[in-house]
């Protein structure tokens, strides 16, 4: 069994997924707007992400799950 590290807003229960989210150029709100997703590619780096999960009211909740899914 593997593990998925989960990102959730405690005010709409919108739930990210760090596979979902890694790996790729996003920028949303969740669906109340209190989380904000950010990946942006690192200057100079082919591969490199920067993540960053910000919130305007309320803390977010991150945990792990398990998943039958690969990781
Ligand atoms: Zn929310």
């Amino acid at each position: 069994m593997a593990k998925a590290l989960v990102t959730e807003c405690p005010e709409c229960n919108t739930k990210y997924f760090k596979k979902d989210i890694e790996n790729k150029e996003l920028k949303e709100f969740c669906e109340c707007g209190n989380l904000e997703v950010t990946n942006e590619k690192v200057a100079n780096s082919k591969y490199k992400y920067n993540l960053r999960i910000g919130y305007a009211r309320t803390r977010p909740k991150i945990y792990e799950i398990d998943t039958e899914e690969r990781a």
